[in-house]
């Protein structure tokens, strides 16, 4: 750890944190905390990996729970994307299952090699935290690489031969809800989820600028984004209406619906750049930009024979 004041082998966590903060006045408490965490577990990888696995099951449980109370509610259904398709508790049971079984197989073991990775890369584990605009840039940059990594791998994942194997396990639910946002099969979660840690990983690379608790916020923030997305809700107060170039879930939903178009995760201009737009009212732009084009073409042709 850096600049942190090292002590003597210490029993409890609050024990390390009181003697800590004697000698670290410098930091604030959460940086305290998070020192005293890899001083008590007295192994950084282990101290990582708790720490990661814990993070990532709180927030996708934690973050999906609200909206398997919301499909509770009738007050909710006017809001409700495809109209009557609510989950029932055995299908989001169901769900449930198979995303631990995946967490615990073959997410777990990934976490556990995070800390060598990140270390080997020269990614930052210590105290004190980088200055929260540099971590907001840094995030910023990880929302637009993973979006093109997700466009690009999704859209091959919608090739025959990978999505029947593969990837046709995430579209068993054509009107999605917040739980199926891991709702895949492991290879997808590994070849998809390679955009959310090995775009950070690059970044280190590259810059050698990187903060282990930036990535932690990262993958939370990325975590809301994929459940918020798969909710199957659209508010007035949706986040697309405010950032006209964000998802969202009406976004995604239609991806679920219609099985084909609108391949990215968090933004729109993937979609609309390669034309690509699912739905029908992107079918109909589609067919009056076509048009347009051809009479442009016809004008431009009768013209010339003029
Ligand atoms: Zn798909
Ligand atoms: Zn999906």
């Amino acid at each position: 750890m850096s600049n942190v004041t090292s002590l003597a082998t210490p029993e409890t966590f609050f024990g390390i944190y009181e003697e800590l903060s004697k000698y670290n006045v410098h930091l604030n408490i959460f940086e305290r905390l998070w020192a005293s965490w890899y001083a008590y577990m007295q192994n950084d990888v282990l101290a990582t990996g708790i720490m990661s696995f814990v993070m990532h099951e709180v927030v996708y449980f934690g973050r999906s729970l609200p909206w398997i109370i919301i499909d509770r509610i009738p007050f909710f259904r006017r809001y409700k994307i495809q109209g009557s398709k609510i989950p029932t508790i055995a299908e989001q049971w169901q769900c449930t299952k198979l995303v631990l079984l995946s967490h615990f197989t073959v997410e777990l073991p990934q976490i556990w090699l995070f800390h060598p990775m990140a270390k080997f890369f020269g990614m930052d584990t210590g105290v004190p935290f980088p200055p929260l605009a540099k971590m907001a840039m840094h995030i910023a940059i990880f929302f637009v690489l993973e979006d093109t990594w997700h466009y690009w791998v999704h859209r091959l994942m919608h090739w025959a031969p990978l999505y029947k194997s593969v990837h046709k396990i995430h579209h068993q639910y054509s009107a999605p809800f917040g739980l199926a946002a891991e709702y895949a099969s492991p290879i997808e979660v590994m070849v998809l989820g390679a955009g959310t840690v090995l775009m950070p990983i690059a970044w280190t690379i590259v810059t050698g600028d990187l903060h282990i608790l930036t990535m932690y916020l990262w993958i939370t923030l990325r975590l809301f984004q994929a459940i918020d997305s798969h909710s199957g809700y659209e508010f007035p107060w949706s986040l697309h209406h405010f950032l006209p170039f964000w998802a969202g879930a009406e976004h995604h939903d239609v991806h679920h619906e219609q099985f084909i178009g609108n391949y990215a995760s968090s933004f729109r201009w993937w979609d609309y750049v390669m034309d690509t737009e699912s739905g029908p009212e992107a079918a109909k732009a589609r067919r009056e930009r076509k048009a347009l084009k051809a009479q442009k073409a016809a004008q431009k042709a009768a013209k010339k024979t003029a």
